[in-house]
C-alpha cells in the first residue's frame, strides 16, 4: 500500500516511464483519488498543484499517457508508472519534460552506432578501419558482411564457442556498418520486426 501521509500535502511523486523505450517522460504528483482514476481509466491522472484539481494528462492536447503498469517503491512513498504516450509528453512540445527525444536506446550497441556514424562523417580519418571501409563503398562492405556470415556458419558447426562468439561479433559489427552505408540504423530494422509482431 502506498503511504499518502508521508508528505504533508498527501501527494506522492510519480515517475512516468515509457514502457517501450524505458525513457523517463515526466514527473507528476498523485493523491489516492488520482491513482484510483488512473487505474480505472488507464489514462494517467495527476493531482495538479497549479490547477488544484485532478488533471488527466492529455485532457486538452489529446496526448494521453496510457497506463501499462504501476509499481510502488521500496519504502512505499513514490510511484513508477509505465505508459504508452499518445504524443509528446511535455506541453512545450518535446517528447520528455527534459527536452529529450524519446528514442529507443540499445545501450552499448547505440554507442557503437554513434562511433560508426562519426567515422562515416569523417571518412578520411587516418588509421580508422571503419572510415576506410566507408571509403571503399557499399559493395566492399556488403562483401565483408557476407564473409563474416560464412565464418559464423563455419564456427556454428564446430564446438569452439570462443570462435563462434568472435565471428558473431564480427558479423554484427560489419552489419551495423552496412546498415549505415545504406543510410539506416538498427532502429529501422527493429521497426520492421515490430511491424511483424502479432
Ligand atoms: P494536456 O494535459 O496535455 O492537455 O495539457 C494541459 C495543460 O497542462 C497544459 O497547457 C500545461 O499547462 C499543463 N501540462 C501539460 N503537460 C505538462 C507537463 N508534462 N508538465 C507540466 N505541465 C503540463
Ligand atoms: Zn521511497
Ligand atoms: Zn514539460
Ligand atoms: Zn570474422
Amino acid at each position: 500500500m502506498i503511504n499518502f501521509t508521508k508528505y504533508t500535502d498527501g501527494l506522492v511523486p510519480t515517475i512516468i516511464q515509457d514502457n517501450e523505450t524505458k525513457n523517463v517522460l515526466m514527473l507528476g504528483f498523485m493523491n489516492q483519488e488520482a491513482l484510483d482514476k488512473t487505474i480505472t481509466t488507464k489514462k494517467v491522472t495527476f493531482f495538479s498543484r497549479t490547477k488544484n484539481r485532478l488533471w488527466t494528462k492529455g485532457e486538452e492536447s489529446g496526448n494521453f499517457l496510457n497506463l501499462v503498469s504501476y509499481a510502488i517503491d521500496c519504502d512505499n512513498d513514490t510511484l513508477l508508472l509505465k505508459v504508452n504516450p499518445m504524443g509528446p509528453t511535455c506541453h512545450k512540445g518535446s517528447d520528455t519534460c527534459w527536452n529529450e527525444q524519446n528514442n529507443q536506446e540499445y545501450g552499448f550497441l547505440s554507442k557503437l552506432e554513434n562511433t560508426i556514424t562519426a567515422r562515416k562523417e569523417n571518412a578520411s580519418a587516418e588509421k580508422s578501419y571503419v572510415a576506410s571501409l566507408f571509403e571503399k563503398g557499399i559493395n566492399k562492405i556488403a562483401q565483408k558482411v557476407g564473409e563474416e556470415a560464412v565464418e559464423v556458419v563455419i564456427e556454428a558447426k564446430d564446438n569452439n564457442d570462443d570462435l563462434f562468439l568472435n565471428e558473431s561479433a564480427d558479423l554484427l559489427f560489419h552489419y551495423l556498418i552496412l546498415l549505415q552505408a545504406k543510410g539506416f540504423q538498427l532502429n529501422d530494422v527493429v521497426d520492421v520486426l515490430k511491424g511483424r509482431e502479432k
